[in-house]
């Protein structure tokens, strides 16, 4: 079976070339609002105007040639130029998709900077180098040195046979950052799919899993703490901005502050992520599942909706989704299968005898039938029993068999998360 795998790779770019990478965004963002402009022109001569129109004559697409056309640059790679028009046409294409449902959505905006982006052929990596190439007149390439572990990690994967598919330099809290896409094409054994493992996703424990034996509760503590912490430092820094004349010296020093360590934190969470989430996936490559239940999200953002803190819950939600989504990928990348199941009460009904009943404390007692567990095992057990009773008919539990639930829990001497029954730390 062949599975196709994408890393990202990011670090980010040395400060001498700041300057010119700040005239590079310029530029881009010129190409953007050039081409956005020309693009609304084209539109008003055919008689449309965004407002008139959900869908433009002759569509989208035969107006992006014209543009492509007659925007170009004569700085930026002409592969960099398309690619900024290809993401601008996109948004186009969207913009016009979802005014159907709509009206009052808003049209792509022009950028004063935009990201540069170079695909496939016009990046390429040599001796701990990535060559990024500006337009041929200018005669000049940008030659980006690797930080020693991520050469380490490109090199390998390109003797693997992986290839460079994207290289992208963002601008981020005061800082360029170079994002690399690789693609991966590897060859593996498809682990066997009625081997079963449910994932209860949530807030307090990220994880909680159950295979049909065991429950595994993944300890959330030092993931949720930075989620704090960065909810904090945004507090904090509306509270000082607020008392600052905006726009001024002082301001700035505080704006740009808060944004550097918002950011760090952040790219402290997005590891801890990787690790939850790379440690699961080892977990499942352990035990040879070739499935994993999960719980369809949808459910739990219209949950979010009825929550008075909304916008802290939409903001959990948001990373939330991330985690899921490096989940998912991480899982298909290794041939396992996710499928999403209704999780509607599992976290309310007995798994026994179906009695619904909301918990008082720690432990869910069943008042009808005496079962009783640790209810933050309740929901993986139901969401694996109700896949499993769609899949093969009537599940029954071997109740009283369930061992007590064991804890996953983050180590800072692996740096990961470990497992206390396999004893080598699953990183
Ligand atoms: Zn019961």
């Amino acid at each position: 079976m062949q599975i196709i795998r994408f890393h990202i790779i990011t670090q980010k770019v040395p400060a001498k070339y700041y300057p010119l990478l700040k005239e590079l965004r310029l530029e881009a963002g010129k190409i953007w609002s050039d081409s956005l402009n020309l693009f609304f022109n084209l539109l008003k001569k055919n008689g449309n105007t965004p407002n008139n129109s959900t869908r433009p004559l002759g569509g989208v697409n035969a107006l992006k040639s014209q543009v492509q056309k007659a925007i170009k640059s004569s700085i930026l790679h002409s592969q960099t130029t398309q690619a900024i028009q290809d993401r601008l046409f996109g948004a186009l294409k969207s913009f016009f998709k979802n005014k159907k449902r709509n009206p009052n959505v808003k049209p792509p905006k022009p950028r004063k900077f935009y990201n540069l982006i170079w695909k496939n052929q016009a990046v390429r990596y040599q001796n701990g180098k990535l060559i990024l190439p500006l337009a041929r007149t200018t005669g000049i390439r940008l030659s980006i040195p690797l930080r020693k572990r991520k050469k380490e990690w490109l090199e390998e994967l390109l003797r693997n046979g992986a290839e460079i598919r994207q290289a992208e330099i963002v601008f981020k809290a005061f800082e360029y950052r170079l994002i690399l896409l690789v693609k991966e094409t590897v060859e593996i054994n498809p682990p066997d799919r009625n081997k079963v493992v449910a994932l209860d996703l949530g807030e307090i424990h990220p994880f909680v899993s159950f295979d049909g034996k065991e429950v595994l509760i993944w300890n959330g503590r030092l993931l949720r703490s930075y989620k704090q912490l960065r909810l904090k430092l945004i507090a904090l820094k509306q509270k000082l901005l607020a008392k600052k004349q905006k726009g001024s010296r002082r301001w700035k020093r505080i704006k740009r502050s808060f944004e550097r360590q918002i950011a760090k934190v952040g790219r402290k969470i997005e590891d801890l992520e990787h690790k939850l989430t790379r440690a699961f996936v080892n977990y499942c490559k352990a035990k040879g599942i070739g499935t994993v239940v999960i719980g369809k999200v949808k459910g739990i953002r219209e949950k979010a909706k009825y929550n008075k803190n909304a916008n802290q819950k939409i903001h959990l939600m948001w990373r939330f989704g991330r985690l899921l989504q490096k989940l998912k990928y991480k899982l298909e990348g290794e041939g396992i299968v996710v499928v999403e199941e209704d999780e509607r009460y599992t976290t309310q009904l007995c798994p026994v005898c179906g009695n619904k009943y909301k918990p008082k404390d720690r432990n869910y007692i069943c008042p009808k039938c005496g079962f009783s567990y640790h209810r933050d095992g309740v929901g993986a057990i139901n969401l694996f029993k109700r896949f499993m009773e769609k899949v093969s008919g009537r599940l029954i539990l071997p109740v009283g068999g369930l061992t007590r639930p064991q804890g996953v829990s983050y180590s800072l001497s692996s740096s990961g998360w470990v497992l206390p029954t396999l004893r080598n730390p699953l990183l």
